[in-house]
């Protein structure tokens, strides 16, 4: 092991010789190979300026622990080390720990810093597990982000003269975009271990109903490799059309739920594929895109062959197809596109009622004083009610519960009660009110009230009144209320 350590210690080094010099004002890499005349200052001075991890920073180094404490991934500071050593790292796996008598100092060799002079982490590989993981991970580096396509048109604007073309601007824009390539540290594991990208339980069709232009790039990511990816393949509405007779009967959403096109040939997939259409015209009937509506619903849903058999020669509208065949179109059980929305007309309507009832809505809670205030003359109350005939009433038994609960006394005064009750007096029914002989102050409550009475039978449009009549007991505001 000694001879082992010894070459070690010949290779990679973490002893500063110069521990007390200054680091150098002068950077050490900006001098002309004739101006190093002491071997070991340079040395010492490259050690000093560039080989020691003394600036931990939070983009670079810093990291939180899970007690919350920053730490440096590179565990800087290190302890002192007498002597070289090596030792298992509690992982199996051999690991040197060199002579140390700088905390920052990173492991170096002599000869190769002063050749290399920039800084450098030389570490000895003591494994095959230290050389695979080594090798792992600077191949499943990630690359950074790339920048957003609204960041790279600004910097391609900033850096363009206003006299520029237009065209320039757009060309740099696309060559920039196309030459983007964002990978994740994942995607290069996978592409690395050779395993898919993504998995589904379920295959995916998407269908592109955009143009019936015969042929289409076939696509490239299909779990099944595919010899023939990037070359031509029919559109998926022709590869509809060249179907077998013993497919006559499916429409084209049908046979791509239920069917996969393999080698040219269709076969019947175990569970029922997620089809997916491109180009999704708005419902809207009579809409901007209701004919494509139309023409989407119909490739859809109607059994067809080619598309001038179905319109006759283009003389038919998309639209009137679809009047035609909706009962056939509408018993397909599932329905990508969804039902059309009633007319323009109607439903602008429609949302501007929902908008008027959304505004009372927001109103404040309003008493019934208020709503009454505001009837006016002969209102009509809508005084429907089932109180009295509900179940809990005709069951109840009017007879005998009072019986249990009142003396017998009390039900024997039963029908003379309420008149004889003396605080219950009748005699301010009966009294008679002439508001000739009301007070000054009572004349003018009442004076207000009759006039904005008024003012409510002429129909002017005037705030509800609010008042509180306020004084001690006996003054007469009872009075002033019979009078009103
Ligand atoms: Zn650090």
């Amino acid at each position: 092991m000694n001879e082992v350590v010894q070459y070690l210690d010949n290779l990679v080094t973490t002893i500063n010789p110069g521990l007390d010099m200054p680091v150098p004002e002068r950077h050490p890499c900006q001098k002309q190979k004739s101006e190093i005349r002491d071997d070991q200052q340079d040395y010492i001075d490259l050690i000093n300026k560039l080989q020691r991890h003394t600036r931990c920073s939070p983009g670079y180094c810093l990291r939180i622990d899970k007690e919350g404490r920053q730490f440096c991934r590179f565990k800087y500071p290190k302890k002192i080390v007498e002597k070289t050593f090596v030792r298992d790292d509690g992982h199996g796996q051999p690991e040197l720990v060199t002579a140390r008598n700088d905390l920052y100092i990173n492991p170096h060799s002599r000869l190769q810093l002063q050749g290399w002079r920039a800084n450098v982490d030389l570490k000895p590989i003591l494994s095959i597990h230290a050389a695979l993981q080594y090798i792992s991970k600077y191949a499943s580096k990630a690359e950074p982000r790339s920048a957003a396509f609204s960041d790279i048109l600004n910097q391609i604007l900033n850096e363009s003269q206003p006299e520029d073309p237009l065209l320039t601007s757009v060309q740099k824009l696309l060559l920039h975009s196309v030459a983007e390539w964002d990978i994740s540290a994942q995607e290069t594991c996978h592409i690395l271990l050779g395993t898919p990208l993504y998995h589904s339980s379920r295959q995916f069709v998407i269908l592109n109903l955009s143009n019936e232009i015969p042929r289409w790039i076939r696509g490239t990511g299909e779990s099944e490799k595919s010899p023939d990816s990037g070359r031509t393949e029919k559109s998926p509405l022709v590869a509809y059309w060249d179907r077998p007779t013993e497919l006559e009967e499916f429409s084209l959403f049908q046979l791509y739920l239920t069917h996969r096109l393999v080698k040219n040939r269709w076969k019947e997939c175990q569970k029922e594929n997620i089809v997916r259409i491109f180009l999704r015209p708005s419902p809207l009937r009579e809409g901007p895109q209701w004919e494509d509506f139309c023409h989407i619903k119909v490739l859809l849903h109607v059994c067809h062959r080619d598309l001038q058999q179905l319109t006759e020669n283009e003389t038919i509208a998309w639209s009137t197809l679809y009047n035609n065949h909706l009962e056939e179109i509408n018993t397909d059980p599932i329905d990508l596109l969804g039902q059309p929305i009633g007319n323009a007309e109607n439903e602008i309507v429609v949302e501007e009622e929902e908008q008027l009832i959304e505004d009372d809505e927001e109103d404040e809670f309003r008493f019934d004083w208020m709503f009454l205030a505001e009837m006016g003359l002969n209102p009509s109350f809508n005084c429907s009610s089932d109180l009295g005939s509900r179940d809990m009433d005709r069951n109840h038994d009017w007879i005998n519960d009072p019986r249990q609960r009142y003396n017998d006394t009390d039900l024997r005064d039963i029908d003379t009660f309420i008149s004889s009750d003396s605080r219950i007096s009748t005699e301010e029914e009966n009294l008679t009110v002439d508001y000739q002989t009301l007070n000054d102050n009572q004349k003018k409550v009442f004076n207000r009230i009759e006039s904005h009475y008024h003012d409510v039978l002429v129909e002017h449009q005037v705030e509800p009144l609010r008042i509180i009549v306020m004084e001690t007991a006996g003054t007469g505001k009872t009075y002033l209320i019979e009078a009103i």
